[in-house]
C-alpha cells in the first residue's frame, strides 16, 4: 500500500509517498511559492532535483506533484492508481477531534467552523483535501491533526485563567501543537525505556517548539496552547509573555491586533531578539564571535526549555525520560548541554561525549549514573500521519 501524506500551508506544499507498512519513502518534495511561480524540490531514487512548474493555486500543484510521480526520470509509481489513499496533516481539530478521522462532508463543515481558532493554517489544510477529493475521487483521505494527541489533557492543564464563559463560548483554552511528533517520540522513548508505566518529557525544538509531558503514552502538559504561539521562544515566535505587553504595543506604537499578531508571530523570538536570524545555527556563530545579544538569545532560550522541564516534571510527579527531537534537538548539542546544565539535582545527567556525537539515529545521551534516560530522537510526522491513514482505510 502506498499513502500520499499532503502538508499544505498557504503557499506551499509538502508531499511524500510511504508505505505504511514499511516505512519506505518512495518520493518526497516540497512546492514553493503557489500562487507567485512555482518551484518543486523533489528527492525520489536516490537524487534531488529543482524544477520551475506553474503553480497559481494548490490544484496545479498537486497536478504537478502527480505528473512529478507518475512520469519522467524521477517518476516511483506508474499511475496515480498505485497510490490508495491520502493522509493529510492538519493543524487545528479544536475539540472535535481527539484522533485522525476519514474525511467526509462533515468533517470539512466542522473545520471549516474552527478556522477562526487557526486563520493562516486550516484553510490551506481544507483546501488541500477538498482538491484531492476532486482529483482523486475514489481515493479515501484522512485529516490528522497537530491537536488530536492533546486531547487526552486533563481541565486543568488545558484551562486558561479567564471567565469560564469565553472558554465555553468561544473554545478559548490550551489546545497544543505538534501531537504527531509528541506521539511518535514519546512512543519511540517507551520502547526504549522498555516499561508500560512511564513519565517523559518530549522537548520538540524546530523552527516551531514545544514540549509535552506524557504519562504512560498520554499528553498531560504542552507549552503550546490556543495557537502555536504559547511556550517556548521559537525561530519567530516570542513564547510566554505578560499579556499586557499586547495592550502595551498598541498602545505606543499604535498597532493593531493583526498587527500585534504578526509582530509576535513573524518578529520576535531568535529572530527578535538577536536581530541575526530566525536561524539558530546562524545565532550560534555570532554568540561564538562574542555578539552579546545572540549569547543572550540562546540563554532566554534554552532556560526557557529548562524551566517547562522542570515544571512538567514536578507535574508528572518525576521523569525516566527526556527526548529531543526536530532540527534543534536532533542536531544542536550546545542547546542540548545548556537545558541539561545544572538539573544534576534532578537525576539528569548528560554525557558530554554522547551528546557530541552526530547521527541520524536515535540514541541515549545521559552518562551511565544519570537516574533520568535523555534521548535524541529523530521524529517522523509523516510515518504518523500515513500509518494512522493505513489504519483508518486498509478495511
Ligand atoms: P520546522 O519547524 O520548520 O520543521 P526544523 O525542525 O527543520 O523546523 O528545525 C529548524 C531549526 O533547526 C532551525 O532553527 C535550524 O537552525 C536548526 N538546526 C538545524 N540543524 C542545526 C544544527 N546543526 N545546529 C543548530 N541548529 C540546527
Amino acid at each position: 500500500m502506498l499513502v500520499l501524506v499532503l502538508n499544505s500551508g498557504s503557499s506551499s506544499l509538502k508531499y511524500q509517498l510511504m508505505n505504511p507498512q514499511t516505512a519506505e519513502v518512495k518520493a518526497t518534495g516540497l512546492c514553493e511559492r503557489i500562487g507567485i511561480d512555482g518551484k518543486i524540490v523533489h528527492i525520489a531514487n536516490g537524487h534531488k532535483t529543482k524544477t520551475d512548474h506553474n503553480m497559481p493555486s494548490h490544484k496545479e500543484a498537486i497536478l504537478n506533484v502527480i505528473n512529478i510521480l507518475t512520469h519522467g526520470d524521477d517518476k516511483v509509481i506508474n499511475s496515480i492508481d498505485d497510490i490508495q489513499a491520502i493522509g493529510h496533516r492538519v493543524v487545528h481539530g479544536g475539540e472535535f477531534f481527539d484522533k485522525s478521522v476519514i474525511v467526509d462532508e462533515d468533517v470539512i463543515a466542522k473545520l471549516e467552523s474552527i478556522i477562526p481558532l487557526a486563520p493562516l493554517h486550516n484553510p490551506a489544510n481544507i483546501m488541500g483535501m477538498k482538491i484531492t477529493r476532486e482529483l482523486m475521487p475514489t481515493k479515501p483521505n484522512v485529516a490528522v491533526f497537530d491537536t488530536a494527541f492533546h486531547q487526552t489533557m486533563p481541565a486543568s492543564s488545558f484551562m486558561y485563567a479567564i471567565p469560564y464563559e469565553d472558554y465555553k463560548d468561544f473554545g478559548i483554552r490550551k489546545y497544543g501543537f505538534h501531537g504527531t511528533s509528541h506521539y511518535y517520540v514519546s512512543n519511540e522513548a517507551q520502547k526504549l525505556l522498555n516499561k508500560e508505566e512511564s513519565k517523559i518529557i518530549v522537548c520538540h525544538l524546530g523552527n516551531g517548539s514545544s514540549v509535552c509531558a506524557l504519562k504512560d503514552g498520554k499528553s498531560v502538559e504542552t507549552s503550546m496552547g490556543l495557537t502555536p504561539l504559547e511556550g517556548l521562544i521559537m525561530g519567530t515566535r516570542s513564547g510566554d509573555l505578560d499579556p499586557t505587553v499586547v495592550t502595551f504595543l498598541m498602545e505606543k506604537k499604535g498597532m493593531t491586533g493583526d498587527e500585534v499578531n504578526n509582530y509576535l508571530n513573524k518578529k520576535s523570538g531568535l529572530l527578535g531578539v538577536s536581530g541575526i536570524s530566525s536561524d539558530l545555527r546562524e545565532v550560534i556563530e555570532e554568540a561564538e564571535e562574542g555578539n552579546e545579544r545572540a549569547i543572550i538569545t540562546i540563554e532566554m532560550m534554552t532556560n526557557r526549555i529548562k524551566k517547562y522541564i522542570a515544571s512538567y516534571s514536578a507535574i508528572l510527579g518525576g521523569v525516566d525520560a527526556i527526548c529531543f527531537t526536530a532540527g534543534i534537538g536532533e542536531n544542536a548539542n550546545l542547546v542540548r548541554e545548556k537545558v541539561c546544565e545544572n538539573l544534576e539535582f534532578m537525576g539528569i545527567k548528560l554525557d558530554d561525549e554522547k551528546n557530541a556525537i552526530r547521527s541520524g539515529e536515535a540514541r541515549e545521551i545521559n552518562s551511565d549514573d544519570s537516574k533520568v534516560k535523555i534521548y535524541v530522537i529523530p521524529t517522523n510526522e509523516e510515518y504518523v500521519i500515513a500509518h494512522d491513514t493505513y489504519e483508518l482505510v486498509k478495511g
